[in-house]
């Protein structure tokens, strides 16, 4: 069993930095008195430009330390250098992380998981800052390669130059089913608070996660938000925090109330069958592309017309539109599509080059 699925949903909170020992004190007693399972704050923090505050370090895991002896609480740090492994540990930190800036970087990973080498400690996994989903698996790898049995990747969005959907970190949830995908098994967890940037976004982006089966969440969470000195326009009150908590609906992947049953099973069959229509119909269409390929071949036309890709994409995405449907979903669709009638119409014009070469 996953530790990090040993509540539903796992929930990690804290400060995105241990400040002063009586801010760090203040957030873990709070903390403590809700359905919270783990602590986090920052002790060394990547900025991205300098001059920002860098952390407590050393000073800020005593904090930890005896925040965890008073409350209670496990707790957590972001740990990017192995001299920081060496130092949580001495401090007794429950969890560690590796934060956006280092899964990035595959030497620095393989170093951090060197050094957990013989270590029996959980160990949770931000996606890296550019949306890669070979990256993001491939440090949880190297940690396990490291024999780390713990494993969790979270969702924290990822950088862009503009930002979009006014989210700091545009989400990429197909990116993060894909590794849930690839690994079943693995514990998923979201972190809205460095995906939105924005305090008042982060109930909605937590119950996205949670309807899409994520385990865990984690929030900062601040006594003075607006005071905090990293990520202040993020964090949130324990008691906002206990708020949006008590609002989350959690989901299950099934269900055994019988009428629910029913009724998506019959949605589903309605639905199998019209998959069934529309593999057969895409099979005649590629019917017809060989055909169009064996009169180009007359004609000594090409395969690839781009005035007809741009007619395709124009009258299908005007199609779509009638069923308010995203125009980039549908050209997604017909670029798979059409790249497959390409390859048929390539390898028919071939055969027949072919024969026309020993006749
Ligand atoms: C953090 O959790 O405070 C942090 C620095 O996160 P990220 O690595 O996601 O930027
Ligand atoms: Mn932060």
């Amino acid at each position: 069993m996953s530790y990090f699925k040993t509540a539903k949903p796992f929930v990690i909170a804290g400060p995105c930095s241990a400040e002063t020992r009586e801010q760090t004190l203040e957030t873990a007693a709070a903390l403590s008195k809700m359905n919270v399972q783990l602590f986090r704050a920052g002790v060394w923090k990547p900025r991205t430009r300098p001059g920002s505050f860098e952390g407590n370090g050393p000073d800020a895991l005593v904090w930890l330390q005896e925040a965890k002896q008073t409350y209670g609480l496990p707790v957590t740090v972001e740990v990017a250098e192995p001299e920081h492994i060496e130092l949580a540990l001495k401090h007794d930190i429950d969890v560690l992380w590796l934060g956006a800036r280092t899964t990035v970087n595959p030497f620095q990973v393989q170093r951090l998981a060197d050094a957990l080498k013989g270590v029996r400690i959980p160990v949770m996994v931000k996606n890296p800052v550019n949306p890669d989903v070979n990256l993001w698996h491939g440090a949880i790898e190297r940690l396990e390669q490291a024999g780390i049995e713990q494993v969790a990747a979270i969702h924290r969005g990822f950088s862009g130059y503009s930002s979009a959907a006014g989210y700091r970190n545009q989400p990429n949830w197909p990116i993060a089913i894909e590794l849930k995908r690839r690994r079943p098994e693995l514990a998923m967890i979201c972190d809205p608070s460095h995906i939105t940037g924005a305090r008042n976004r982060i109930a909605e982006v937590a119950q996205k996660a949670l309807d899409m089966r994520f385990d865990g969440l984690m929030i900062e969470t601040h006594p003075r938000p607006d005071e905090a000195w990293s990520d202040a326009a993020q964090q949130v009150t324990p008691e906002a925090l206990k708020t949006i908590l008590a609002q989350l609906t959690v989901r299950e992947e099934f269900t055994t109330d019988m009428s629910s049953q029913v009724q998506l099973e019959y949605l589903r069959q309605v639905m199998d069958s019209l998959d069934a229509e529309i593999i057969d119909l895409i099979a005649r269409r590629m019917e017809l592309s060989e055909k169009m390929a064996a009169v180009k071949s007359v004609c000594n036309m090409t395969a690839y017309q781009p005035a007809r890709w741009r007619e395709i994409v124009e009258t299908r995405s005007e199609r779509a539109a009638m069923h308010q449907m995203p125009k980039e979903f549908i050209i997604d669709v017909y670029e798979k599509i059409h790249h497959e009638s390409i390859r048929k119409q390539l390898s028919v014009l071939a055969e027949l080059n072919k024969g026309a070469l020993t006749k």
